[in-house]
């Protein structure tokens, strides 16, 4: 007999999950993109001090510094490739968490995808509004507390190509979406949401140095103990309602972030 995941001892709630993930009748999605040398990553204008990009550095490969064993020294930034925002990122949430202090059921929720692709065909600098996630909440219903909002831009088709996925201008200016700060407010003072899941490399617009507040979503979400995920894909996969998501930053100590695994259950009928 095909030996299984299903403990017969597991509570009841725990069993229907694993009963689903072993008859595959729920599927596990990988929302994280590959973490390499190439991964797109936020470059921010002079005068100001960039993060590195993530990089591997051998140590040994079966060869004599450790001829049976292969290892890396990882080189990185906190806000690298699919990364969480913690709190203490930003200067409004600087009394707050840091990435090791988040609680983890604050990182396990529904996730609620509200489809804007469309309007970010028609223009790179489309900023999400409240009225959106109003018209998204009369056809799904309200927002879940300890939801994540995950906003599905298509950004992630541009994801093989950093100047695409950038999108900088003449001038330099990054252009991609993101949020109002009505609606950056609202998501954090307002809902019961844990955070945000986006597809591009922030969790603002790249115009949102010019927005009132500068980088509201940063601004608002860290200052309100909401967190931010960047860099996603696959959120086409995902129904609008009914899929519950998995954030794994790594619990650094003092840290502003991590790069994170974010993985999704659906069901797969
Ligand atoms: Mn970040």
């Amino acid at each position: 007999m095909e030996s299984s995941i299903v403990n017969d001892a597991a509570p009841a709630a725990l069993n229907r999950l694993l009963t689903g993930l072993g008859s595959r009748s729920i599927s596990v999605l990988d929302l994280t993109s590959p973490l390499s040398a190439a991964t797109p990553t936020l470059e921010l204008p002079t005068p100001f001090a960039n993060l590195i990009d993530f990089s591997l550095e051998e140590v040994s490969a079966y060869n004599e510094p450790g001829p049976f064993w292969k290892h890396h020294n990882i080189h990185t930034g906190e806000h690298i490739g699919t990364h969480l925002d913690a709190p203490v990122h930003w200067v409004t949430g600087r009394e707050g968490k840091d990435v090791s202090r988040i609680a983890p059921d604050r990182l396990v929720g529904p996730a609620l995808v509200l489809d804007v692709s469309g309007e970010v065909e028609a223009d790179s600098d489309f900023l999400l509004d409240i009225h959106h996630i109003r018209a998204w909440e009369a056809e799904y219903g309200p927002l879940p507390r300890g939801g994540w909002l995950l906003i599905r831009t298509g950004w992630e088709s541009r994801s093989d190509s950093r100047e695409r996925f950038l999108n900088n201008d003449e001038q330099g200016m990054p252009h991609s979406p993101g949020l109002t700060a009505e609606c950056a407010r609202w998501i954090a003072g307002e809902s019961g949401l844990s955070g945000i899941g986006v597809e591009t490399v922030g969790i603002d617009a790249g115009m949102a140095a010019g927005q009132h507040p500068p980088f509201p979503a940063h601004h608002f979400l860290l200052g309100n103990d909401k967190y931010g995920i960047t860099s996603l894909r696959n959120l086409g996969e995902l129904p609008p309602v009914g899929a519950a998501i998995i954030v794994a930053p790594l619990p650094i100590v003092g840290g502003t972030g991590s790069p994170a695994r974010v993985f999704a259950l659906v069901d797969a009928s």
